[in-house]
């Protein structure tokens, strides 16, 4: 394609909201054979939204709400956005005994309603750390808790296994190395995402997601967009590895992502494609930002590629 070709079609991104940064990206885009998309926040809306609580040792509700935000409140994830917006409401709005004392409620909104945290640490693709009264509070998977010593009783075991199977995340809290509570939180689909995934099948693309969250979560949602391939539980790291072992037989492959977490792979991969409404980093690690965050236009940038560099041959 000449320069001026090239150009046309940055233009014509552009005015989708379709973000290219170079030639070389534009070109390489036309031979994809993978794209692998991270599930949330791409093949999601990432906003999720608290649906389950349950208080398994004899604490308040309105309080472990508290100890939970408070702990999730220095973390940008959406899973801890979704938990603090969810405790405050509660605690603000629907907590019994603040309702009781509106004065209460007025000085409380002034200072701040969480507990003092100390030593906050985020653990990309496993949650966070703190302590709260000198005691240790870890919000997340798994693998967080189970790691750090934390025994998952049977009654909780089953309690997630049930929000997974419903395409929902679910959040284990311990205090002081007792499971004292799980939350679920569900994220929806993105309305187009079904019909891209089967757009670029028709392509001769093979669609594949990755993500950090659970194996019966991340089936459930990709069975309802109907991607087949799916990897789970991946850290950071190996969501490049992800990229690396489809590119070893020399396959041309796109990464579509959000997250801090997907800056690696997106930096991996031939055509990394950063959803518009996703963090800073990931922006800078792509090659195509999408501004309209809508993954139509995941299909509009290799059609653009393919219609540019198709001219020539
Ligand atoms: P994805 O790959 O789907 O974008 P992430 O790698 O961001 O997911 O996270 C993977 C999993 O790690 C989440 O599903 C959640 O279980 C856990 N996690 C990560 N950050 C947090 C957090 N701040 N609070 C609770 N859980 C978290
Ligand atoms: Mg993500």
């Amino acid at each position: 394609a000449t320069p001026t070709a090239i150009m046309v079609a940055t233009g014509v991104g552009a005015n989708n909201g379709v973000l290219i940064k170079g030639g070389d990206a534009l070109e390489r885009a036309q031979k994809v054979k993978y794209v692998v998309f991270d599930k949330t926040g791409t093949l999601t809306q990432g906003r999720a939204t608290v649906t389950t609580v349950k208080v398994f040792s004899g604490m308040d509700r309105g309080d472990f709400l508290t100890l939970v935000a408070s702990a999730e409140a220095s973390s940008e994830h959406p899973l801890a956005r979704a938990i603090v917006a969810y405790a405050r409401h509660f605690h603000f709005f629907d907590n019994p005994s603040l309702a009781k004392d509106p004065q209460r409620n007025i000085k409380e909104l002034n200072s701040s309603w969480l507990f003092d945290v100390i030593d906050f640490s985020a653990l990309p693709g496993k949650g966070v750390q703190c302590f709260i009264d000198e005691k240790r509070v870890l919000v997340g998977n798994r693998k967080l808790l189970t790691e750090n010593g934390v025994t998952i009783p049977k009654e909780a075991e089953d309690f997630i296994t049930e929000i997974e199977e419903n395409a929902k995340t679910g959040i284990l809290v311990a205090y002081n190395d007792d499971l004292i509570g799980v939350l679920g939180l569900a994220d929806p689909i993105k309305r187009e995402a079904a019909v891209v995934v089967d757009g670029l099948r028709k392509m001769g693309v093979r669609p594949v997601m990755v993500t950090g969250d659970n194996r019966r979560t991340a089936q459930a949602v990709a069975k309802e967009v109907g991607i087949q391939d799916v990897r789970a539980e991946v850290m950071p790291a190996g969501k490049a590895d992800v990229i690396r072992s489809f590119q070893k037989d020399g396959s041309v492959v796109a990464m579509v992502g959000d997250g801090i977490n997907d800056s690696p792979a997106l930096a991996a991969a031939d055509v990394g494609i950063a959803i518009g409404a996703g963090t800073d980093i990931a922006i800078e690690a792509a090659d195509y930002v999408l501004m309209r965050s809508n993954l139509e236009d995941v299909i509009i940038a290799i059609d653009l590629s393919r219609k540019t560099f198709s001219r020539i041959r």
